[in-house]
């Protein structure tokens, strides 16, 4: 395991620049959870789901000995995912330091949690860097190029300007081989703008996440707003903080077109599920991550929040 810190960013004060230190702080913050915490978090069936969703992917996706780029890696809460898709390389990369860190432990196995496991059977790089603002594709020209890029619940971050969207699809575009696989998932914009009409004002949400606009972006004027830089604040019991900014779907998609990436599918959540739920490998995989619900009230309510992602995949 190579651990390094590449810190190539524009030391500027402006609001792009402490947008993502207000990301990058919120995320460094969290801590490790204990298996009893996780178990107990009011968020659970929410993260197995969307452990599951992240587990259909790369199974489909992912083949063995591929070298994977994990944009914007986090606590490395998917080294196993990729372990058991046997991949041969892995680069993870994340603004937050406090996460690379954690993902570091999780990889030599120096948690409690980890220590019962096997070591990961592919090497490893992880890196320090805010992928949506640094040309990384010279920083990591022996790593690449990549078979796979993943970017899961955080390509939204790099939505806060038009040049931090452009970077992002940049490295992306630079860094995976001809032919090779982008798989992501985000906030399905279409059902936030969706349910900010419905709300009453610019807050909606249920007893485990709010999400809030400010004035500025009241309903009305988002036909003629641009589309970067719609910020909301986000909050999900348990997990997150901090602002996030809508992605409209079609201007992502011709953005991407624009650094030839071609879209190759696109679904809500929900569809997601629907979908691959029907394959007798990924029912499976449901029950043993033990992500089907009982269907009680707290969880239902657990559901609709779900649906703000939209896993996509895309072929270069
Ligand atoms: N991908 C991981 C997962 O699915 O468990 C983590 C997802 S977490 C919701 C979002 C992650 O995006 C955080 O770890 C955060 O630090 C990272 N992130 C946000 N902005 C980033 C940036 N500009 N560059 C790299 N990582 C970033």
């Amino acid at each position: 395991l190579r651990y390094d810190s590449y810190d190539g960013s524009r030391a500027s004060e402006d609001e792009s620049f402490d947008n993502a230190r207000r990301v990058a702080d919120h995320y460094s913050a969290r801590s490790n959870q204990t298996l009893e915490e996780r178990e107990a978090s009011p968020i659970i069936h929410l993260k197995k789901l969307n452990n599951w969703i992240k587990s259909v992917l790369i199974q489909l996706y992912a083949h063995p000995k591929d070298a994977v780029l994990d944009i914007a890696c986090g606590k490395g809460g998917d080294l196993i995912k990729w372990d058991k898709a046997r991949i041969g390389y892995y680069v993870g990369v994340d603004i937050a330091e406090g996460s690379i860190k954690d993902c570091r432990t999780r990889y030599n196995g120096d948690s409690d949690q980890q220590q019962r496991r096997k070591k990961f059977s592919f090497p490893a790089r992880l890196i320090c860097a805010d992928f949506y603002e640094v040309r990384l594709d010279k920083y990591l020209h022996d790593d690449a190029p990549f078979d796979v890029c993943s970017c899961q619940f955080a390509l939204h971050y790099s939505w806060s300007t038009e040049a931090r969207a452009r970077q992002a699809l940049a490295n992306v575009s630079a860094l995976l081989q001809p032919g090779g696989t982008f798989i992501g998932t985000m906030p399905d914009a279409n059902v936030i703008i969706k349910r900010l009409r419905e709300a009453e004002g610019l807050e909606f949400g249920n007893s485990v996440y709010w999400i809030c606009f400010d004035e500025e972006y009241s309903s009305k004027k988002f036909k003629s707003s641009s589309p970067f830089g719609i910020k909301y604040k986000f909050h999900l019991e348990d997990a997150v903080d901090c602002p996030e900014w809508i992605v409209p779907f079609h201007v992502f998609k011709s953005l991407a077109q624009e650094y030839d990436l071609e879209l190759v599918f696109v679904k809500n959540s929900h569809e997601f599920v629907n979908e691959y739920l029907r394959r007798p490998e990924f029912t499976d995989l449901m029950r043993r991550l033990g992500a089907l619900g009982d269907g009680n009230q707290d969880q239902s309510k657990l559901f609709c929040s779900m649906t703000l992602s939209v896993p996509l995949m895309m072929m270069m």
